[in-house]
């Protein structure tokens, strides 16, 4: 069981969150004019490395807030949590991955 540390209520429990798979996923522009095959990367397509991943939690059972999580997958060690919108490198607990 993981214990998490939500950015605005602390520790809590892994059964409080919710997974919401990998995070920084950049959305084609339509300015670039994005091939059916940039969609269906953006869509579908995701990373699935053994080691360090940064993800995506919401804190469902509680603030309701979304934020990220840089997660060892083998170990699940969590090495970084940052609110949407941070840069990574800011976590309350002052680790960096
Ligand atoms: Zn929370």
């Amino acid at each position: 069981m993981l214990l998490i540390a939500c950015p605005w209520c602390g520790p809590r429990d892994e059964i409080e969150f919710r997974w919401g798979g990998e995070s920084h996923i950049r959305r084609p522009t339509l300015d670039e004019s994005p091939s059916d095959e940039d969609w269906a990367d953006y869509l579908f397509n995701r990373r699935n490395p053994k080691g360090l991943h940064r993800e995506r939690w919401v804190h469902e059972a509680g603030c309701g807030q979304w934020f990220n999580v840089a997660r060892d997958t083998v170990s699940h060690e969590i090495v970084e949590i940052y609110r949407m919108g941070e840069a990574s490198g800011h976590s309350p607990s002052g680790k960096q991955p």
